[in-house]
């Protein structure tokens, strides 16, 4: 059965024009102005509401054992929080651990997505450490549709893995047309700071800060950026958080480096002092990068108005106040970090961006959807609406108002870091290939139906 959408205005990150799209077999097969279909057609008046190609979020945990404990979303949950919020291709951070076998881990990962998923989804493939036996199981999986390696700088011990590691994982990047991503903290900075903090008593979430400065993380986003410079491979640099790190990406930039810059909803819409909240509220607000002073705010927009900062992702990292976040009240060092966005980051991003007048709306679907795809292998199946593109759409109506609510919200997590916060529109109806999987707002996804999308290296 086809799908018609017929008089929605039409956005994509280029053009806004009102037509109809009709989609058959799971992609967009015509777009024009009074259209007609077949009888058994499913018809929808979008008059008065945009159409939006699928939302793309780059950078999502799911599976996820961190700190001691494991995220509480699964891809039941996961994945039609994402599609209520507009989402329809996710990108998991596939993160094993240092001892972790890496084909073992990325069977796991996959496991858990599998005959579960009502969205689309692809990995960042995590790298802890580098060497012939890696190289050779990293090639498989690039075989296998995935191009683009997760690095941390950050997470001494766990995740991070030594320069000469890095040089060569960066060399094997670029050599295979796979982008490198990376979270840019200096991880030994980082130790000796908490330890230091501890050490004197500062234990509360409102330290966490204090912990990672904006020097620290301006350190690590400097280094890999060397890293690229040296090797050659493009670079994106992984929730962004400040303009001391926005600097060394433009100077890497001048240059010659091929690096973009993700920033995620949170930094755009609460600050440092959310992380101060009394009764330990701040450590919903606790990830890392941390919060940074509101300052940045300005800085982010302009960026993604202006196109030198490219995606807008989330982090979300789900662990419930009571009984995860509560592991740290009397350390910060042990409050798991995340907050949790994915059902908010489009609402959110169309509020306070869209509606107050900040970025356009070619800018908004750029950096929540197309520049994802296209630095990720995505672009054109996803990332716009163009003829055999996926009909994975958003007919968004702008002038709906709502509240921000844990008690309303798909994500399988005991708070919500906007509590009652007001939105302006949301995603009234989105698809994935072609079928409905949110109705007039309501979840009638079909959970199994999403598929692992296979990305092809990419030469940037
Ligand atoms: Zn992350």
């Amino acid at each position: 059965m086809g799908l018609l959408i017929k008089n929605g205005e039409i956005v994509t990150a280029s053009e806004r024009y009102v037509a109809d799209i009709y989609c058959e077999d799971e992609t967009i097969t015509r777009i024009g102005t009074s259209l007609d279909a077949p009888p058994d057609t499913k018809v929808i008046d979008a008059s008065g509401k945009y159409v939006f190609p699928g939302f793309i979020d780059p950078h999502v945990h799911i599976y996820l054992p961190f700190m001691g404990t494991y995220a509480k979303d699964d891809y039941t949950s996961g994945s039609k929080a994402a599609l209520m919020g507009g989402t329809t291709t996710l990108i998991e951070m596939l993160c094993p651990s240092k001892d972790e076998d890496l084909l073992e881990a990325y069977a796991l990962w996959k496991s858990k997505a599998e005959g579960i998923s009502a969205c689309d989804w692809t990995y960042h493939m995590g790298v802890p450490r580098f060497d012939d036996k890696a190289r050779e199981q990293l090639s498989e999986i690039i075989d296998d549709g995935i191009s683009s390696f997760k690095f941390f700088l950050a997470y001494k011990g766990v995740f991070n893995l030594s320069d000469e590691e890095l040089y060569h994982a960066l060399c094997f990047a670029k050599e295979r047309g796979v982008i490198g991503t990376a979270h840019c903290e200096n991880a030994d900075l980082v130790l000796e700071l908490q330890k230091k903090l501890i050490a004197e008593g500062k234990t509360g979430p409102e330290w966490h800060y204090h912990s990672r400065p904006p020097f620290v993380e301006a350190s690590g986003t400097a280094k890999f950026l060397t890293f690229a410079e040296a090797t050659g491979a493009a670079a994106y640099i992984v929730h962004l958080s400040c303009n001391e790190s926005l600097r060394e990406v433009m100077r890497a930039r001048y240059a010659g480096v091929r690096a973009f810059v993700e920033i995620v909803i949170p930094y755009l819409t609460v600050d440092m002092s959310y992380a101060e909240l009394p009764d330990f509220e701040g450590a919903k607000y606790v990830m890392s990068p941390p919060l940074r002073h509101k300052r940045n705010q300005d800085i982010f927009w302009n960026g993604l108005q202006q196109g030198f900062i490219h995606t807008v992702a989330t982090d979300h990292a789900p662990f419930d106040f009571k009984g995860q976040k509560e592991m740290g009240r009397d350390d910060f060092t042990k409050i798991p970090n995340g907050i949790p966005s994915i059902e908010e980051r489009v609402k959110l991003l169309y509020s306070f961006g869209v509606a107050e007048g900040r970025i356009d709306l070619n800018t908004f679907v750029n950096c929540a959807s197309t520049q994802a795809a296209k630095i990720f292998g995505l672009y054109p199946r996803k990332g716009t609406i163009q003829l055999g593109a996926d009909a994975d759409l958003v007919i968004y109506d702008p002038n709906y108002e709502g509240v921000i609510s844990q008690k309303t919200h798909s994500m399988n997590i005991d708070y919500s870091a906007f509590e009652g916060w007001k939105i302006k529109g949301r995603p009234e109806t989105v698809t994935v290939r072609g079928e409905l999987a949110v109705d007039q707002g309501s979840f009638v996804g079909t959970h199994g139906r999403g598929k692992m999308v296979r990305r092809e290296p990419c030469h940037y």
